[in-house]
């Protein structure tokens, strides 16, 4: 075992797993960085923790968050629910947002999400005339401010569209100059969809990043803007740096048609977000009964090589009147409503929160000696159980350092009462 210069550890975790019901290990830390796994490590270290049988891993990533609209409830009315209404809302309330307004929403968001064990996280940040750049600051102080707990990129958004606003390309251009990590787009609000991709590409390969497209956000499978974005991933050599985010009308298509679909976006390069939370509530209102769900089939594009992700997308507004950024919780959600029974396929959509969402975000993730030492722990035998039993996080450390504690639960028994285990 190698140990670091003076022969002691700064951290040691004892008794945690790293896979499903595996053996328990000891994980010890060293300037920020994994230096040894391996079970009763026999070392020095300034501090332990006693996992107790917790498992650990890297962190859930978010691939899909609007921070800056998120807590704005009471400034908007949903009578319909529909997206046509929850554009309409926030687009009329974001007028008013301020700076400081934006940095408490997005704060308290950030902070609950920090408690659920998430790690990363990609925010839009709506950029255009009613927003102004002001979303924009206050999310960079949010990225700067919560960088001892997470790391949040920024993807600069055109929500209202772009050709029937074209004041808002250049101010895409002006943040990709000052600080966004990347663009993102929405062709279903623009009247010309195939040239605001066009518009959107424009700005990632002027600037060199990636591409985010909330797209195909409807239950029509004729209705769609995937071959655009398509066309203009290979044109730009863009695989592997372009992301959608929705594509909802992949829940009205046969199975054929979706596995077709599935294949042409591995084969591309295009990861894919679903938002459970916000689908479900948005699509379908024109049924008053036997409701769509309208929920993308993420674990049959990720079964087809597809890099998917299940990720939040919005708290507290007329997209998704709920949420407090558990991506536990939204795991838990999606295999619900797909119906998923089997161990592997559970355990399949903790990586779509994980693993797999941090590849979307070509970021690294997993435990690995020498690795960034960014651990969360959770009350769970494994990833498979935690997503069955929205298993609590209990703490969590960014490249050591202690960044919040949740404790766990204990139960005052009366005297003389046996303790109970949970047969699972
Ligand atoms: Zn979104």
């Amino acid at each position: 075992m190698t140990t670091p210069g003076n022969g002691i550890f700064d951290l040691l975790i004892r008794n945690v797993r790293i896979t499903e019901r595996g053996a328990l290990t000891d994980i010890a830390i060293s300037n920020g960085r994994i230096g040894a796994i391996a079970p009763n490590l026999r070392c020095e270290a300034v501090e332990s923790f006693e996992g107790a049988g917790a498992f650990a891993f890297s962190g859930f990533v978010d691939t899909h968050i609007h921070l800056d609209k998120a807590g704005i409830l009471g400034r908007c009315q949903i009578c319909e629910g529909t997206l046509a209404e929850a554009v309409r809302e926030t687009s009329k309330a974001k007028s008013g947002f301020t700076e400081d307004d934006v940095y408490a929403r997005a704060a308290r968001v950030v902070e609950q999400a920090i408690a659920h064990g998430t790690t990363r996280m990609r925010s839009f940040v709506e950029i255009d005339p009613r927003a102004g750049l002001r979303s924009f600051e206050a999310i960079k102080r949010i990225r700067s401010d919560y960088a001892f707990a997470i790391d949040i990129e920024i993807c600069a958004f055109a929500q209202d569209g772009l050709t029937n606003e074209p004041e808002t390309f250049a101010m895409l251009d002006a943040a990709l100059s000052a600080g966004a990590d990347l663009v993102g787009g929405c062709p279903y609000t623009d009247p010309d969809p195939v040239r605001h991709v066009d518009m959107i590409f424009e700005l990632a390969v002027k600037h060199g990043v990636a591409a985010d497209f909330h797209l195909d956000f409807n239950l029509d499978p004729t209705h769609t803007d995937l071959p655009a974005v398509i066309a203009a991933t290979r044109r730009h050599g863009w695989q592997g740096r372009v992301a959608l985010g929705h594509v909802t009308n992949l829940s009205a298509m046969a199975p054929a048609d979706v596995a077709a679909i599935a294949i042409e976006l591995a084969q591309v390069g295009i990861a894919v977000s679903v938002l459970p939370a916000t689908d479900l509530f948005l699509t379908g209102r024109s049924h008053d009964r036997l409701v769509p769900r309208g929920v993308a089939p993420a674990h049959i594009l990720a079964a087809h090589g597809v890099v998917t992700s299940v990720a939040t997308n919005n708290i507290l507004n007329p997209f998704t009147p709920y949420g407090d950024a558990s991506l536990m919780r939204m795991a838990n959600l999606y295999a619900n409503v797909a119906q998923l029974s089997r161990d592997e396929d559970i355990s399949g959509v903790f990586d779509m929160v994980a693993s797999a969402a941090a590849r979307q975000l070509a970021a690294p993730h997993g435990l690995t000696v020498g690795g960034d030492a960014t651990i969360i722990l959770i009350d769970s035998d494994g990833p498979c159980a935690a997503v069955r039993e929205i298993a609590p996080v209990i703490t969590g450390w960014k490249s050591g350092r202690r960044s919040f504690d949740n404790g766990r639960t204990q139960v005052f028994r009366p005297a003389n009462t046996p303790a109970k285990g949970f047969i699972r």
